[in-house]
């Protein structure tokens, strides 16, 4: 069941329904039943899923992967930012949530906006199961994105118990999203899907950032994030950012290696080179 089906029953001037019309039934209330899993699709088929409203799927070559498709930037900056703050920017605070002021002062402090603080989102369950306990204890009040998002966790939860789930953030094509760009955010953050939920993988990537990249490498990847407001003493999220960049950023607007590390096309062969060693086949151009 979705809102947006059941809204026309509150239009003040809906027609009176005439009398021989049987009675429609009334929705179930709304935790009659478990939500059903999201449906699993290929990475061609979440690209050109729309969505007009946040909509969870699942990644079928990875069901441990959840992307959650938003029709808009904001929709999906509701969702995601104070998640953001929380793990990801170097400006706020590791173990402290942040209320809607502080957020809204933490995102203008970056010179942003809610709607590109970041183009695409990417989280372990675990650390959005945290940040919602936080929120418990703070006594935070959810906005609307953040309170659906909770209810898809405790969904995720339920079908995944004692695994991790990756959850990534996509927004539709809109007015400064186009097709090239949705398409290589969803490449990227399923890049990080493989990375939280295939440790093996994972343990690549951090040796190839540790012993494959020179420390002027591993300074240029750093001062690159360090731009997009990254806590760039988290060396994990370095780790697996260089490799999301590295590997599955197509779009040079995003991210372009000799404009944005100063490197030549050899340099970051070599790195790509080491990084696909064993990298899983998925996913694709
Ligand atoms: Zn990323």
């Amino acid at each position: 069941m979705t809102l947006g089906g059941v809204a026309f029953w509150w239009l003040p001037d809906a027609e009176p329904l005439p009398a021989q019309t049987q009675p429609i039934p009334a929705p179930p209330p709304m935790h009659a039943a478990p939500a059903p899993a999201p449906p699993l699709l290929d990475q061609a088929g979440i690209l050109t899923h729309v969505a007009r409203e946040p909509t969870a799927l699942r990644w079928a070559a990875n069901p441990r992967v959840w992307v959650l498709d938003f029709p808009t930037l904001a929709s999906q900056g509701g969702a995601f930012n104070r998640a953001a703050a929380l793990l990801e920017k170097a400006a706020t605070p590791r173990d402290r949530i942040l209320d809607d002021a502080a957020l809204a002062a933490a995102i203008a402090a970056d010179r942003r906006t809610p709607e590109d603080w970041y183009f695409g989102h990417n989280y372990r369950l675990s650390d959005l199961e945290r940040m919602f306990a936080l929120a418990d204890a703070a006594s935070l009040r959810l906005n609307p994105t953040e309170a659906w998002l909770r209810e898809h966790m405790t969904l995720a939860r339920r079908l995944e118990p004692g695994v991790e789930v990756a959850v990534l953030g996509i927004p539709a094509i809109g007015p400064r999203v186009d097709a090239a760009m949705r398409a290589s955010i969803l490449r990227h953050e399923l890049a990080h899907g493989q990375f939280f939920t295939m440790p093996l993988f994972a343990a690549h990537v951090m040796a190839v950032w540790q012993r494959g990249f020179t420390e002027a490498e591993r300074r240029a990847m750093r001062d690159f994030l360090a731009r997009d407001g990254y806590d760039t003493a988290q060396e994990e999220m370095m780790a697996n950012e260089a490799m999301a960049y590295l590997l599955h950023t197509p779009d040079r607007r995003f991210f372009d290696p000799a404009r944005d590390l100063g490197w030549s096309d050899a340099q970051a062969d070599r790195i790509r080179a080491l990084l696909s060693e064993r990298a899983p086949d998925q996913p694709g151009p």
